[in-house]
């Protein structure tokens, strides 16, 4: 049985009189102002949630100053990055294209860290200009690179070394991050991370604030980030034996888990900050250093269950499975473009429909979009009403990380305008791409 559930859908979602709400405006309302597909974000969901992490990390280890940096690759536009600001926590971004988003909000740039593997010079030049707060350093390549742009500059830019803890996070192997055969990072069982802590030291244009370790995404067994934890801690402790003085800073980076579907949870910052909080004080006192200054990156769990996709229904189309049974095939106005999760990484989404009640008989569906691929299925198998009908509108909730943010121009579908709602007021923030847009790149 396919229904509402409020531990999925964002915080401020109810059904009015059967047809969905999210914060005071109704999913019908919102389609005949906007059109679908629409990403619908919950504005003060999203608030609550950025301050919810801020408050539980500061709160687990009885500080004022840790850092939360908000990962923008899991979806930022202008306004979200003002949010951001707003609740005074920081934002991770990975490419010139993410930080050029940050700097048109005029986000303070000392609250933003820089990621990314394989950084081009002119986005270190760009990053280390603007007086970004740190850069995480990936490569040998890029600590020569960072440290000679620092010294053209004039300045000398704080960095952190990422490392690879060498731990199998339980997520999909494209979403996991810290084992050892993976392009990021320097690997501490190889070595590579303490030479890494070695070429720094060298460069006087660069200062080693701490080390950065982030094991993957969608995960949810805490022991991954406490094992990965224990660690980098002992990389702390070698690096005092060795030199006498301590990194000031760590960073455990995000990748916290979210309900998608029925019976799955949401991380609940206060136990996660508050499990993480032990590891890391019972690894240091063990060592006899003192905790440092955290950060942590999560993106998934701020923005990821704040949003709701609105689609709607264009065809149902009747199959006859080899097993007797049958399938309706349940076709939206978008797809894969959209919402790549489900090709991508096998994900699982929760529908249902948003503009009326049915106490129809729910039989066997299957959602996919308009591309020209058996693969674009949003959602495999659910139970749906039998009396769905095209122009019904499907809502799809927890698709705020990685949807608009993966967004592509398949088939030449323009990208879905994204609409902050709160207390009953829909605003635009993102507006949807037009054919004009698309044909404006050809010469
Ligand atoms: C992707 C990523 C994150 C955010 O991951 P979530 O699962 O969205 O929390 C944080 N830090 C780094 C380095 C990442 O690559």
């Amino acid at each position: 049985m396919t229904s509402f559930d409020a531990a999925i859908f964002s915080t401020h979602s109810s059904i009015k009189s059967g047809e969905l709400d999210i914060a005071g405006v109704l999913a019908t309302q919102l389609a005949a102002d906007y059109g679908t597909p629409l990403f619908v974000v919950d504005e003060s969901d999203f608030k609550a949630r950025a301050k919810g992490w801020n408050n539980a990390l500061n709160s687990a280890f009885g500080v004022s100053d840790g850092m939360v940096y908000y990962a923008a690759k899991s979806f930022v536009c202008k306004e979200i990055a003002r949010w951001v600001s707003e609740t005074g926590i920081g934002l991770d971004v990975c490419t010139g294209g993410e930080m050029a988003v940050a700097i048109a909000a005029g986000f303070p740039m000392d609250r933003v860290e820089l990621h990314g593997n394989n950084k081009s010079e002119k986005e270190i030049r760009t990053a280390i200009e603007v007086g970004i707060g740190t850069i995480v350093v990936d490569s040998f390549h890029e600590i020569e690179r960072v440290s000679r742009i620092a010294a053209e500059l004039g300045k000398v830019q704080k960095v952190y070394i990422r490392v690879t803890p060498g731990v199998e996070a339980h997520t999909h192997e494209f979403i996991s991050t810290a084992h050892e055969d993976v392009k990021f990072g320097f690997s501490i069982a190889s070595g590579a991370a303490w030479t890494a802590i070695q070429e720094i030291r060298k460069s006087s244009s660069l200062n080693l604030a701490g080390l950065h370790s982030h094991i993957g995404s969608q995960i949810f067994a805490s022991e991954g980030f406490a094992a990965a934890a224990v660690k980098v801690i002992a990389v702390l402790a070698k690096y005092r034996d060795a030199f006498g003085s301590e990194l000031p800073e760590l960073d455990l980076g995000g990748g916290y888990g979210i309900a998608y579907i029925p019976g799955e949870i949401t991380l609940d910052p206060t136990v996660v900050m508050s499990e993480l909080a032990a590891v890391v004080k019972r690894e240091c006192a063990a060592a006899k250093i003192a905790v440092p200054k955290i950060s942590i990156e999560p993106g998934r769990a701020i923005v990821g269950p704040t949003t709701t996709t609105l689609y709607t229904v264009g065809t149902t189309k009747d199959v006859a499975l080899d097993n007797g049974a049958t399938r309706r095939y349940v076709a939206v106005d978008g797809g894969m473009s959209d919402n790549i999760r489900p090709a991508l990484y096998g994900a699982e989404y929760l529908a249902i429909i948003a503009n009326r009640s049915s106490t129809a008989t729910q039989i066997n569906c299957r959602v996919v979009g308009k591309h020209c691929e058996s693969g674009d299925i949003i959602i495999r198998e659910i139970q749906l009403a039998q009396d769905l009908v095209p122009g019904d509108l499907l809502a799809i909730p927890a698709t705020g990380a990685y949807g608009r943010s993966m967004a592509s121009n398949y088939n030449h579908l323009t990208r879905p305008a994204v609409i902050a709602v709160k207390d009953g007021k829909a605003r635009l923030i993102v507006r949807r791409e037009t054919e004009t847009d698309l044909l404006a790149l050809e010469l």
